[in-house]
């Protein structure tokens, strides 16, 4: 029995899936393996989990795992759920890479779909679980792919040893058929149940026109309008990244001020209700309550004018006026005026954000107040925010792209598909009818692709090979892949492992070891399972394998976390709203320059580059103590040296279980590396990135001027350049190895340090 809150109990009765849960458990109890489709808000992940637990499937030697792609979901729904049903931490609980609260007592257990990965590696029954719920399977990430692939084969053999496993796949579309008309994968075809999502009728505006590039701006203006002229209602924005999400809530906190001390004094606060509507009639404007328009059926124009209930307030002589709730597009001079009148609550909301200031967005704003949530992708499916009525999208969405054999990656704003376009704006019409506003034009709309790529195509997959391999799959073409990845992809890992020594090599050499590399099926090798231990990238994962020499592990062990968690420096490049801002952010970045030099350390040390700022500043920030303060002082992200401090903690414990006289442990008072130390360390990373070396351009004048600065590399044609953020961007060594080439204007080498030819 569980003992659950009236307030709570109230708003669960409203979710749609609770009409279904009794189809729902049938289905489950009849089936080793369900579907359930339903709309983004329609209480999936909070509730599905409830159920069963309510209908005896966890015990304590049986827990409900659920699995989640990103880690803010398995964080936040953790503790709802947990709040939801009245338990404690230590019942329902979450583990993610760096973290977790599980206990013995664990019952309900959120985690990212890798966690999971990683955990059949240890036990490929999961027998500890009694059902596994995969959920936002319409995502398509590579983990959660891969896991139905080995879930589909897990099921059959937990049924064998008649300790049956449930499998749940939970999606937010209706586009499963990779997983149901795929006979390889489910040879019984699963049942899918469907809710009906009790989804309020969205309307969609379209831009007319479609703007070139300034789509943040386009964002502000629509915002503005909104606020200014329609009813109360939660705004939700959609943009690309953390810098435009940063830009716009300044910009927008600028024209709304909100103080916080001013709601102190009830009497005086007017409701923005009323302050809008004084607003409105000084500005003779009117009010609409909103078209019912179908969001699978919508229309550039709000159908149903009958149905609008005009306002009483407004002015008749405009009346006639083609003021409506499509808002227009372009330029409005009033925009920018700061007006503390109308206060506007602006919360960012995106997956690098410390999660205590994401949790704000499940609040009520404060009152007085509207709630504009400013935010990129995460808000699409996998979090709900509360009372939002319009929703704002630039249909763009900043992705990840791979070059599939030389793995360059570079970051890109692309239009996003017409199904991600549709879930935006349904996050609109959850609690009431809501509008979407789409800026861009239909004609744009209908050129969207229908559905974006599974992420497994699209990538490289040595990471997944690597993990594969360790659970003995050797023919990894054999595998039954939901969307299988491309084959250049699979060799070119493929080969990649063998290099790294973490596969067995064919006995021969030349074409027939291409060949059968091409066949995908070397197994792997006692350096490539201790390698699979590690939760770090096979090539990362090479250089600790090899850092025993040398006392060089716990160095390996920070550059190589540093390295996984990335962007360690903040970014202070972006566009600032004031004079007095600029100077705020030139006079951080100087700071932050100085500070660089000084961790990349003297001698010998210098010649790690990038990789010897990076132990600098993890160095120094534990010194420190690791404080938020230290950070903000030298332009250090916060959040990602406590993910940094998390993962050398997890890095340690492993190579602890692997090799059980290392006796390491987490020092917060690191000694910078000796010069021989520093020396080996350069070996060890060449180790693990031998195919990223680079060579400085010989009589560079002698080519054209492109070759200006440039290197050579082995996989590429094109010239690339050291990072202007580098250490060694000035220093131009003759040859360098390099963490990854990130392509933007240049192709540009990151975490640089210099090799030096014996
Ligand atoms: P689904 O998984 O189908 O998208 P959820 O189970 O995530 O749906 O959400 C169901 C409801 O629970 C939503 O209306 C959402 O607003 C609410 N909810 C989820 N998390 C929170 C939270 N942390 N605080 C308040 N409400 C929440
Ligand atoms: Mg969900």
């Amino acid at each position: 029995p569980v003992d659950r809150s009236p307030e709570i109990q109230e708003a669960r009765l409203k979710l749609p899936i609770l009409a279904e849960e009794q189809v729902i458990m049938e289905a489950i109890s009849e089936n080793p393996i369900v579907i359930i489709c339903g709309e983004t808000g329609s209480g999936k992940t909070t509730q599905v989990p409830q159920f069963l637990y309510e209908a005896g499937y966890a015990s304590s030697n049986g827990t409900i795992g659920i699995t989640e792609p990103r880690r803010v979901a398995a964080v936040s729904m953790s503790q709802r759920v947990a709040k939801e049903m009245n338990l404690s931490h230590r019942v329902v609980s979450y583990q993610i890479r760096y973290e977790g609260n599980v206990t013995d007592e664990t019952q309900i257990k959120f985690m990212t779909d890798g966690v999971l990965l990683k955990e059949i590696q240890k036990d490929f029954l999961l027998s500890k679980y009694k059902v596994v719920i995969i959920d936002e399977a319409h995502e398509r990430s590579m983990y959660t792919d891969i896991l139905i692939g080995l879930l589909s084969r897990i099921v059959p053999l937990r049924e064998k040893k008649g300790l049956p496993l449930k499998l749940i796949i939970m999606s937010a579309t209706l586009r499963v058929e990779d997983f149901t008309d795929n006979n390889r994968l489910f040879s019984v075809t699963p049942p899918v149940i469907q809710v009906d999502a009790r989804q309020f009728p969205v309307t969609v505006h379209f831009n007319k026109k479609t703007p070139l590039d300034d789509y943040s701006g386009e964002c502000f203006r629509k915002v503005c309008k909104i606020h200014r002229m329609l009813p109360s209602g939660g705004i939700l924005v959609f943009l690309t990244g953390q810098a435009e999400v940063h830009a716009l809530c300044r910009r927008l906190r600028k024209a709304f001020p909100f103080q916080k001390n001013n709601t102190a004094d009830d009497d005086k606060e007017e409701s923005v209700e009323e302050i809008r509507k004084f607003k409105k009639s000084r500005k003779r404007k009117k009010v609409m309550t909103l078209p019912k328009i179908d969001l699978d059926n919508y229309s550039v124009v709000p159908v149903d004018e009958g149905d609008e209930d005009r306002d009483a307030e407004t002015d008749d002589d405009i009346a006639g006026s083609d003021i409506d709730l499509d808002l227009g597009d372009g330029d409005s001079e009033e925009d920018e005026k700061s007006d503390s009148s109308l206060p506007l609550y602006v919360l960012p909301l995106y997956s690098l954000l410390a999660p205590e200031k994401q949790a704000k967005v499940f609040r009520a704003p404060p009152p007085g107040t509207r709630l504009c949530v400013v935010a990129t992708n995460v808000a699409e499916t996998s979090l709900t925010i509360p009372g939002i009525k319009y929703v704002v999208d630039c249909g763009k969405v900043k992705k990840r792209f791979y070059d599939k054999i030389t793995g360059v990656s570079s970051f890109r704003v692309t239009w996003i598909s017409q199904a991600s376009a549709n879930q935006r704006a349904g996050r609109a019409g959850r609690t009431e009818p809501g509008h979407c506003y789409r800026l861009y034009s239909s004609a744009v709309f209908m050129d969207f692709e229908k559905f974006s790529a599974p992420e497994i195509t699209k990538r490289p997959v040595e990471d997944l090979i690597l993990q594969m391999k360790a659970l003995n799959i050797e023919k990894v073409i054999n595998f039954p892949f939901p969307t299988p990845p491309p084959a250049e992809a699979l060799a070119a890992a493929e080969e990649l492992l063998i290099a790294l020594g973490a596969l067995k090599e064919p006995p021969m050499t030349g074409r027939l070891k291409q060949q059968l590399a091409a066949k995908l099926s070397c197994p792997i090798s006692p350096l490539g399972r201790i390698m699979a231990t590690f939760p770090v990238a096979p090539r990362y994962a090479k250089m600790l394998a090899l850092s025993r020499q040398h006392d060089c592990l716990p160095y390996a062990i920070t550059i190589v976390s540093a390295m996984t968690v990335r962007e360690l420096f903040e970014e202070f490049d972006r566009p600032a709203v004031s004079e007095e801002e600029t100077a705020k952010l030139k006079g951080k970045k100087a700071r932050l320059l100085q500070m660089q030099r000084i961790w990349a350390g003297q001698g010998p040390m210098q010649k790690l580059g990038d990789l010897m700022v990076m132990l600098g500043a993890v160095g120094a920030c534990e010194y420190a103590g690791c404080t938020r303060k230290f950070c903000e002082e030298n332009g250090l992200r916060y959040k990602a040296m406590l993910e940094i401090r998390r993962l050398r903690g997890q890095l340690t414990t492993t190579v602890n279980s692997v090799c059980t006289d290392a006796g390491l442990y987490v020092d917060p008072k690191m000694k910078p590396p000796t010069e021989a130390q520093a020396t080996y360390l350069r070996q060890i990373v060449l180790a693990g990135l031998g195919d990223h070396v680079a060579r400085r351009v010989q009589a560079e004048e002698l080519l054209d001027d492109k070759w200006k600065n440039a290197y050579k590399t082995a996989l590429l044609d094109d010239p690339v350049f050291i990072h202007p953020s580098s250490v060694l961007f000035k220093q131009l060594p003759e040859f360098v190895v390099y963490q990854e080439i990130l392509e933007t204007t240049k192709l540009y080498m990151k975490g640089v340090s210099v090799v030096e030819p014996e």
